[in-house]
C-alpha cells in the first residue's frame, strides 16, 4: 500500500490544523495480500503525519487488530458508494463548532458553494453503527458530512481530493463564523 500518500495527506492535515493530538483517520480502497477486497486505514491513535502501520478491513467488515476505532464508518461508506475510493476523517474546530448550531451547513464562499454546497450534519456516538449509517447515507448526497460535535468525513476518488474537501468545508465554516454565524445566530 502507498503509505507515502497517507503520510503526505497527514502532513497537509496537520499543517492546516485540521487534525492534531485529537487524531482523525484516513483510508483508501485496496486489495489485501490474500486477495480480499476492502480498504487500508490508519491505525488507532496514530499521528497522521508519521509513517503508519496501515491496517486492512475487508468488505465483510473484518478489521485487522489495531485498525482505527472508526473503521465502521469507512466500511459503511465504501459498501454503499462504489464511486468513493478515499476517505479523510478529521476533527477541525470550526466545523465541529458549527455542527452544534446547524443541521445543514450552507457555504457562502465560492469554493464551498461549488464543491460542497450543502454539508449535512448528522448524529451518532463515535465507533457506533448509528454513526456509520447516518454518515454513509449523508455522503451519498454530499461529498462531505459532519458528525455533530465530532468531525468531518470527506469522500472522493483520491486522498488528495478528500483532503481538499476537508479543507474547503473547514474554510466555509470559518467564513460563516466571520460573517456572524454560529451561537444560534442565523445568516
Ligand atoms: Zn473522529
Amino acid at each position: 500500500m502507498r503509505n507515502t500518500e497517507f503520510k503526505e495527506t497527514g502532513v497537509r492535515l496537520f499543517s492546516e490544523g485540521l487534525v492534531g493530538g485529537n487524531f482523525g483517520n484516513i483510508s483508501v480502497r485496496g486489495v489485501s495480500d490474500d486477495g480480499r477486497d476492502g480498504f487500508f486505514i490508519t491505525s488507532s491513535g496514530s499521528y497522521l503525519d508519521e509513517e503508519d502501520d496501515l491496517k486492512f478491513v475487508d468488505m465483510k467488515g473484518n478489521p485487522d487488530t489495531g485498525a482505527s476505532s472508526e473503521w465502521r464508518v469507512h466500511h459503511r461508506i465504501y459498501s454503499r458508494s462504489p464511486e468513493i475510493s478515499a476517505i479523510v476523517h478529521a476533527h477541525p474546530a470550526m466545523s465541529v463548532a458549527a455542527s452544534f448550531y446547524y443541521d445543514e451547513i450552507i457555504p457562502n464562499d465560492s469554493e464551498g458553494k461549488m464543491l460542497c454546497p450543502k454539508i449535512p450534519v448528522r448524529t451518532g456516538e463515535p465507533g457506533t453503527e448509528e454513526l456509520a449509517e447516518n454518515i454513509a447515507s449523508a455522503v451519498s448526497i454530499s461529498p462531505v458530512a459532519i458528525a455533530r460535535g465530532h468531525g468531518t468525513f470527506a469522500c472522493a476518488g483520491t486522498l488528495k481530493e478528500a483532503y481538499l474537501l476537508t479543507s474547503i468545508a473547514e474554510h466555509a465554516c470559518r467564513v460563516i463564523y466571520y460573517m456572524g454565524g454560529f451561537g444560534g445566530r442565523s445568516l
